[in-house]
C-alpha cells in the first residue's frame, strides 16, 4: 500500500467510491479507508435491496440545505444521464418504478460491484476494517489509522451521516470539520417516521397497518403520496418526505382525499336519501378501519340523510384538513438520511473543497445537502463525489 498517496478518501460508500475512481482515472494515486468490514453497505440495503440509484427528474428544489443553491453546480455537472451511461458500460439492467425513481432490476449489489470494478480498473487501493484515529495537517494531511499512517496532499471526507448506526454510521466527518474550524449544521434524522407521545392522538395506534394516498403538508411544503399508520405514529413516503422539513412543535396537515370534494360527495349521499350511516359511506373512499375511526370521531350515529349540512361541512373539513401533532421522530436508528451536516457556506460548490483549508474536501451525506426520497440522495453522492474527484486530480 501507498503510505504517501496523492489522495486519501475516508469512507467507502457511494460518494467516497465515486470520488476515488474519478480521481484515479485522472492519474491520482488514491487510497480509500473504511472502518466497516465491507464497502458500500448502505447501498446494499437501499431501495429495499434494489437501490433507487437516481431519479430522472433531478431539480435543485428536491434538495434541502441552509444554502439552497449550493447543490446546483455539482448536480448539473454529473447528471442522472451520466450515471446511466456508467451503468450501461457495466451492462446493469434497471427500470423506472414511479415518479422518475430508477432501480436495479436485479440487486443493489450490481451497483457496489460496479463501483468496485471502476476503482479496481483505475488502480484505487481500498482498505476496509481500518479505524481512523485522527487527522491532522502540517505540510500535508496526516491520517493515523489502525493500519498505520498515511500522508497526502488531499483528503476527501465521505463518511456519510448518522443514520443507521449499526451499519457503521459515525459523526467522524463532523468531527474532522470542527477540528479544521468548519461550522456544522446540527445533524438530525430525516426521511424518518414521526411518532406521537403517550396520550396524544392515541387513536392512531388502532389504525396501525392502514395505508392510503394522501396529501401531507408542513408549512408551505406538501407531498401527495401514500401514508402509513404505524404502532407509534405515521410513516409511508408522504410522511417520510414531510419529516425532512418538520420541526418539533409543528403540526402535519393531512388531506385524506386529495383532489376530491368530500363535502360534495357527502351531500350527494344525503340527497340520494339512502339509509347508510357514516362508516358505510366513508368506507367508499377510505380503508375500513379509517372509515370507522373518522365516523366515530366526527360523524353522528345516524343515517347520512339525517345529517345537518353543517355536520357534513365539519366532517369534510376534517377529511381535508386533519392536523396531527407528532411529538418526535423514530430517530437515527430508523432514519434513511441525516439532514444538516458540514455547512456548505464553508465549501466550494464547484469542488467541495473547504474554502479555508486547501486540499480538504467533504462530499455526500456528510454535507448539509439532503435529498428527497426517490434516488436524490444517491444522485447527490455521485455528483458531489464526482466534483471532488475531478478537483483533487486537477490540483
Ligand atoms: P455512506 O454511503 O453512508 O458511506 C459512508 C461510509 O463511511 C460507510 O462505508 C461507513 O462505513 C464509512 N465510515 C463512517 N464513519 C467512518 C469512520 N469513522 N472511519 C472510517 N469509515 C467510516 N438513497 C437513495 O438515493 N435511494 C435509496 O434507495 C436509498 N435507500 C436507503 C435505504 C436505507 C435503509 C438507508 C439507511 C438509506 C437509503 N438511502 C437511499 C440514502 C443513501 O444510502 C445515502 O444518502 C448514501 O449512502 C450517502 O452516501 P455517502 O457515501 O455520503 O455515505
Amino acid at each position: 500500500i501507498w503510505r504517501t498517496p496523492d489522495v486519501v478518501v475516508i469512507g467507502a460508500g457511494a460518494a467516497g467510491l465515486m470520488a476515488a475512481f474519478t480521481a484515479a482515472r485522472r492519474g491520482s494515486r488514491v487510497v480509500v479507508l473504511d472502518h466497516a468490514p465491507e464497502p458500500g453497505r448502505k447501498i446494499l440495503i437501499s431501495g429495499g435491496g434494489r437501490c433507487n440509484f437516481t431519479n430522472r427528474d433531478v431539480k435543485p428544489e428536491c434538495f434541502l440545505s441552509q444554502n439552497r443553491h449550493f447543490a446546483r453546480s455539482a448536480l448539473s455537472r454529473y447528471t442522472p444521464a451520466d450515471f446511466l451511461a456508467l451503468l450501461a458500460t457495466h451492462k446493469i439492467p434497471w427500470h423506472e418504478k414511479k415518479l422518475g425513481q430508477l432501480f436495479c432490476d436485479n440487486s443493489a449489489s450490481d451497483i457496489v460491484k460496479m463501483l468496485l470494478a471502476e476503482c479496481d480498473a483505475a488502480g484505487v487501493r481500498l482498505l476496509t476494517d481500518v479505524r481512523v484515529a485522527d487527522v491532522s495537517r502540517a505540510e500535508a494531511f496526516r491520517v493515523r489509522t489502525s493500519a498505520g499512517e498515511f500522508t497526502s496532499a488531499a483528503l476527501v471526507v465521505a463518511t456519510g451521516g448518522l443514520s443507521i448506526p449499526k451499519l457503521g454510521a459515525s459523526g467522524f466527518g463532523y468531527d474532522v470539520a470542527r477540528h479544521f474550524g468548519l461550522p456544522v449544521i446540527t445533524p438530525e434524522p430525516a426521511l424518518v417516521p414521526l411518532v406521537f407521545g403517550a396520550g396524544t392522538e392515541s387513536w392512531v395506534k388502532e389504525l396501525a397497518g392502514v395505508s392510503l394516498p394522501v396529501k401531507a403538508s408542513c408549512g408551505k411544503v406538501a407531498f401527495e403520496e401514500a401514508l402509513l399508520f404505524t404502532h407509534r405514529g405515521l410513516s409511508g413516503p408522504a410522511l417520510l418526505q414531510i419529516s425532512s422539513y418538520w420541526q418539533v412543535g409543528q403540526p402535519v396537515r393531512l388531506d385524506l382525499l386529495p383532489g376530491q370534494d368530500s363535502g360534495r360527495l357527502l351531500a350527494e349521499v344525503k340527497a340520494s336519501k339512502g339509509k347508510m350511516r357514516g362508516p358505510a359511506v366513508l368506507s367508499r373512499w377510505f380503508p375500513q378501519r379509517l372509515a370507522q375511526e373518522l365516523a366515530r370521531q366526527y360523524a353522528p350515529d345516524r343515517p347520512v340523510v339525517e345529517w345537518a349540512d353543517k355536520t357534513i361541512r365539519a366532517l369534510a373539513e376534517h377529511i381535508h384538513r386533519l392536523d396531527m401533532h407528532p411529538t418526535g421522530t423514530e430517530g437515527f436508528a430508523k432514519a434513511e438520511v441525516t439532514r444538516g451536516g458540514v455547512d456548505t457556506r464553508a465549501l466550494s460548490s464547484k469542488t467541495m473543497e473547504a474554502q479555508q483549508v486547501p486540499g480538504l474536501y467533504f462530499i455526500g451525506e456528510a454535507v448539509d445537502v439532503t435529498g428527497w426520497l426517490g434516488g436524490y440522495n444517491f444522485q447527490w453522492a455521485w455528483a458531489s463525489g464526482h466534483a471532488a474527484g475531478e478537483a483533487v486530480a486537477a490540483n
